[in-house]
């Protein structure tokens, strides 16, 4: 028989290393929130180093408008954020972030440090934190930032991630999978926002490349060469949708599906099966297309108070919606095709 024990309110590191670990599963999701935070910050140029998988490294250099001083002491605390004041902005949110959280969670599971200087400043300032806090680089010497040399704009660098959580550190021994799971993340930013210059090791675009460059630049000429472009405005629903999707004469084992709803990388499993069916009439079966898609609807009907790490998402006429892009695909092949067989008669 089990006696029952007394209840006691965990500590506080705890709470707050279990809560981080929801929101930083893996180095993925915390490249992720920091990549998203450089482009709210502006960023045309972003800089990536990662080591082991980015659990011995990960390091982010963006030129966007830097954090002030006096920010810093309170930057990695939970919920203090400079891009909403009221729960009625989230309903025009137009920023990644917004919840406060992603740097605060890093701070408990990694070591984080943050060299950032804003325009009008003279200088850039350092500044070391866990758990939140700012804390001195070694024994003895002052927390308070640093006064350093340069460039308008945010390094961050997180080591030796979740070196507090032995378990789950275990489990992401597999560096090789978690490097491409970083890679996965760089790209899809990579071609959304192409015109910025972004660099990690093995991805690198250029300041002025265009979409397609970049596609050609990371998935290679083979696919870049046999993409039909999207480009409708779908009346009543509000809904424009871009992007880029394979023709009949391409396909592939595994589908490559990037999505994007208004800027944010997402998943949706009913858009992918959709479009999957399109393509079921076109392609050999067991074989899968290349699509790139970008929509943009109105922010009311878009639930972004989800989850951070839910990256499947929710939206208002999903059904609709989803229904209208599987028929601007589906008028984009056939029409592809009828092209083709007329060059053929002639
Ligand atoms: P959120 O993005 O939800 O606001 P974060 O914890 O990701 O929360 O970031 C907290 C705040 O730190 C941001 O609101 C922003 O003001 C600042 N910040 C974080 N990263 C950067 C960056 N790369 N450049 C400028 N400011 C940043
Ligand atoms: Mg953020």
């Amino acid at each position: 028989m089990t006696t029952s024990r007394q209840i006691k309110k965990l500590d506080e590191a705890v709470i707050n290393r279990i809560a981080a670990g929801e929101i930083i599963r893996r180095p993925s999701n915390a490249l992720k929130e920091l990549l998203e935070n450089s482009l709210d910050a502006g960023a045309t140029n972003i800089q990536i180093l990662i080591k082991d998988g980015g659990l011995k490294l990960l390091q982010i250099q963006d030129n966007g408008h830097g954090i002030r001083k006096e920010d810093m002491a309170i930057v990695c605390e939970r919920f203090t954020t400079s891009k909403i004041e009221t729960f009625e902005d989230l309903s025009c949110i137009s920023t990644y972030g917004f919840r406060g959280e992603a740097l605060a969670s890093i701070t408990h599971v990694a070591h984080v440090t943050i060299t950032t200087k804003t325009a009008d400043s003279n200088c850039a300032y350092r500044a070391h934190y866990a758990d939140s806090k700012l804390v001195p680089p070694k024994p003895g010497v002052s927390a308070e930032p640093k006064p350093c040399a340069g460039n308008t704009g945010t390094l961050i660098t997180a080591e030796d991630l979740f070196y507090n959580a032995p378990t789950r550190r275990e489990a992401l021994k597999n560096t090789s999978e978690e490097y491409k799971r970083i890679l996965d993340v760089v790209n899809r930013y990579a071609i959304y926002n192409a015109g910025q210059g972004s660099n990690i090791a093995d991805v690198s675009t250029l300041a002025n490349a265009s979409t397609l460059d970049n596609i050609r630049q990371i998935y290679g000429s083979s696919t870049a060469s046999e993409l039909l472009e999207l480009k409708k405005d779908v009346e009543g629903l509000d809904l424009k949708v871009k992007g880029y999707v394979s023709n009949a004469n391409y396909n592939v084992k595994k589908i490559v599906f990037l999505l994007f709803i208004n800027h944010r990388a997402v998943e949706s499993l009913a858009l992918k099966k959709t479009i999957e069916s399109v393509y079921a009439t076109f392609l050999p079966k067991g074989t899968h297309p290349f699509i790139y898609i970008g929509l943009e609807m109105k922010p009311q009907n878009i639930d972004v108070n989800v989850h951070t790490t839910k990256r499947e998402v929710r939206f208002l006429y999903e059904d609709e919606i989803i229904a209208a892009i599987g028929d601007v695909i589906h008028e984009r092949l056939a029409g592809a095709d009828t092209s083709r067989s007329f060059l053929t008669q002639t």
